[in-house]
């Protein structure tokens, strides 16, 4: 992985703002900038008139994994804390201006940063400097996104094999997470989502103890992180046989989610790729019942960077990778969602997630 060509975009995008530096305190961002991907550790990004510094604190539990870890960043063993570390750096390099991450530090930890900084340093929010570089995906995240996603469709069979009338929906999950820990998964990326009969008509049905009932959609929604990256799919499976308005619910999500997946190029806009599913559904009828938005961006985090949501401007561009995933709900009756992955590459797009996507009826 590319790390220092990440810090060095990073250090670009501060020096714009005007930054002479950022406290990376948000574990999901350490990680995109540096490789550790510990519990605990504070990234401090000193933008230098000339050359840039890093230095990554943390405590005496990860000095092994930073050591194997850490990339273009000094590891430092706080003695005191790692953040009363990193605030006592940024005082010493007489910066003037310090960026922090609003969305994500604390109230109080602001307070202490504050008090720690001394009255020399103005703390200031960098806005999601970070997460804007980080909905660009670079070669070897893609890489690691793609064996995620293949991973995970290649469980599909296996849990379908676990769905049967009378079997709760927990022993679904259960056997799902058992395959992707035997195929090398470090973990789910989520609470896995098996929603049955009338639960399918929860957006978020996590697997509960409910047993699957003799007929209806069963919804599966789920992913894995395979060297720390996230992957996202969802296929919905019919247990008997559907009805006709069933089917007709099935085709038009598929339709849907075909049209949308087809909307994706560089340049669009997010919200078109919204649009065009929607559209879709309403014309079938069903736009009610698409209560969600379309999709939303993939990587460390399951979900991140961008949103594919109605009326959203923001323009898809090469190396994003996102979700397709319209749906439609009918409460006290069922609901199907299908999901795949896409890249968005130079030309067009590439769907990651390889799993069929015909009604099966089990
Ligand atoms: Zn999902
Ligand atoms: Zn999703």
């Amino acid at each position: 992985m590319d790390y220092i060509a990440r810090q060095k975009k990073l250090v670009d995008r501060l020096r714009q703002a005007g930054l002479d530096a950022l406290l990376v305190t948000y574990l999901p961002n350490v990680q995109y900038l540096c490789g550790f991907s510990g519990t605990a550790g504070v990234l401090l990004v000193l933008v230098g008139a000339r050359s840039p510094k890093l230095f990554f604190y943390t405590d005496g539990r990860y000095t092994q994994q930073a050591a194997e870890q850490v990339q273009g960043a000094k590891v430092v063993i706080a003695k005191k804390s790692a953040l009363v570390e990193a605030c006592d750096r940024a005082r010493k390099a007489e910066i003037e201006i310090l960026g922090f991450e609003a969305g994500y530090l604390s109230y109080e930890i602001h307070g202490q940063v504050r008090t720690l900084l001394g009255n020399k340093v103005r703390l200031k929010p960098a806005g999601s400097v970070i997460e804007q570089l980080r909905a660009i995906k670079d070669s070897g995240e893609i890489d690691r996104i793609k064996s995620a996603a293949l991973l995970a469709s290649g469980l599909l069979q296996s849990a379908l094999g676990a769905v049967r009338s009378g079997v709760a929906e927990n022993l679904v999950a259960g056997e799902l997470e058992m395959q992707a820990r035997k195929a090398g998964a470090e973990k789910m990326s989520f609470d896995t989502i098996v929603a049955a009969g009338p639960r399918s008509a929860l957006p978020h049905g996590r697997a509960s103890s409910q047993a699957i009932p003799e007929r209806g959609f069963i919804i599966l929604d789920y992913g894995v992180i395979l060297a720390g990256y996230c992957s996202d799919m969802t296929r919905t499976v019919h247990v008997g046989r559907a009805s006709a308005e069933e089917r007709r619910m099935y085709a038009a999500v598929l339709e849907a989610q075909l049209a949308s997946i087809d909307a994706v190029r560089p340049g669009v806009e997010a919200g078109d790729v919204d649009k065009a599913g929607r559209e879709r559904l309403k014309k079938a009828g069903f736009g009610a019942f698409f209560t969600h938005s379309t999709g939303h961006g993939v990587g460390i985090e399951v979900h991140e960077s961008p949103r594919l949501a109605k009326d959203q401007k923001q323009k898809l561009e090469p190396g994003m990778v996102v979700t397709i995933e319209p749906g439609i709900y009918i409460p006290g009756k069922g609901g199907v969602r299908i999901e795949d992955m896409v890249l968005v590459t130079d030309s067009g797009h590439e769907v990651l997630t390889p799993a069929a996507k015909d009604l099966i009826e089990l």
